[in-house]
């Protein structure tokens, strides 16, 4: 059976689990084997060329380590998976034999790179897990499929790790979670496998993004565990011992997609009352638009810009500021707002530009 099938179909989550990096012999042994105990995970990962953003850091020990990774696979009986970025580095892995490829965030930004893997695996029956680029493009992820599916190979899952930001107070990579939805509905046939340890690059945080990638019905989680994790050579702040993986994965709260029988009959009374409310949020809408063709229409006869900058900030402070008493974020009402007055804008440009009122 495909890997991606395994992925889809077993139980949930579908657990990766082994060192962001592996470092020796024993260390890649010693963590695969403890893993191995959780019946959850069904996948060992080790990086063993590491994609590091500053030249100085711990760029891995090579090909030297794959064997200790694939030895780890065969004690545990569990199938293996490495970082692959470049021919070379297919080509040795798979000849030491690991069984599934996965490509970096870093390398999915690069076409180039990803054609270059593609074309290195053709007529190879190997399993490739692509994990979402660094930069939030929806379309180089398809398409990072798209060049391995053009080589013939069709066992593929998605990893989401998160996007790259400067200074988030929370997150190492922002999770942006509308693109892996996004990924799912154009992709539905595609598995999705979280990565919350590169996510959150905080060992206190993978609970937290784990739980939420289940209840975004995502299939499996990949996460980093070290037997020692504050030794690491890489990503020590975010890997978990054994007992750490252990103890997230039996917090997670594992909830049905399946509207149960006994409680259909709620759900829809209350989504038919979230219907009505719709109706009338897009009739205020479709209201409120009609008014901004009115300013417009004063505006292009008093020779006035469409947009009033200082009138615009003012109403989004205030409504900022009286957020409150509607329990709304000050994030949603700033992307809200903004997407009101963008629309509005195109209507006001709209009525400026029709041939009745050009001059
Ligand atoms: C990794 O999994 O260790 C890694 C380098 O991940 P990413 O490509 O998500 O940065
Ligand atoms: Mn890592």
């Amino acid at each position: 059976m495909k890997l991606a099938e395994k992925i889809s179909r077993g139980d949930r989550p579908f657990v990766v689990a082994g060192p962001c990096s592996a470092e020796s012999e024993q260390q890649v042994m010693k963590i695969c084997k403890e893993v191995a105990q959780n019946s959850s995970v069904k996948l060992l990962r080790a990086g063993i060329w590491k994609p590091r953003t500053r030249p100085n850091s711990f760029e891995g020990l090579g090909e030297i380590a794959l064997p200790w990774l694939v030895n780890a696979g065969k004690e545990t009986g569990l199938p293996t998976t490495t970082e692959v970025a470049n021919k070379k580095h297919v080509e040795a892995a798979l000849k030491a034999g690991v069984d599934v490829l996965w490509i970096g965030a870093r390398t999915t930004v690069n076409p180039f790179a990803v054609q270059e893997i593609a074309d290195a695996v053709q007529g190879v029956d190997i399993p490739v897990m692509i994990k979402n680029p660094v930069n939030p493009d929806l379309q180089l992820w398809l398409g990072a499929f798209e060049r391995f599916e053009k080589v013939g190979i069709t066992d593929l899952t998605a990893v989401h790790r998160g996007f790259s930001v400067y200074k988030h107070k929370k997150y190492r990579n922002v999770p942006n979670w509308q693109i892996p939805i996004a990924l799912k509905e154009q992709r539905p046939d595609l598995p999705i496998i979280c990565d919350p340890s590169h996510i959150t690059g905080r060992r206190d945080l993978l609970l937290e993004v784990s739980q939420k990638a289940m209840d975004l019905n995502f299939e499996g989680l990949m996460i980093e565990t070290h037997p020692n994790p504050d030794e690491a050579w890489s990503d020590a702040a975010q890997q978990v011992t054994s007992e750490g993986l252990n103890s997230i994965l039996s917090q997670l709260v594992l909830r049905s997609v399946e509207v149960s029988k006994d409680v259909e009959g709620s759900m829809e009374e209350l989504r038919a009352k979230i219907s009505i409310l719709d109706d009338r949020l897009f009739e205020i809408l479709g209201a409120r638009m009609e008014l901004s063709e009115d300013v417009g229409q004063l505006k292009r006869e008093n020779n006035i810009t469409i947009l009033q900058q200082e009138h615009w900030q003012k109403v989004i402070a205030s409504r900022i500021e009286h957020r409150g008493e509607f329990r709304l974020t000050q994030q949603f009402v700033r992307q809200m707002m903004d997407a009101i007055h963008q629309e509005s804008i195109r209507h006001q440009t709209k009525v400026m530009n029709t041939e009745k009122n050009k001059t």
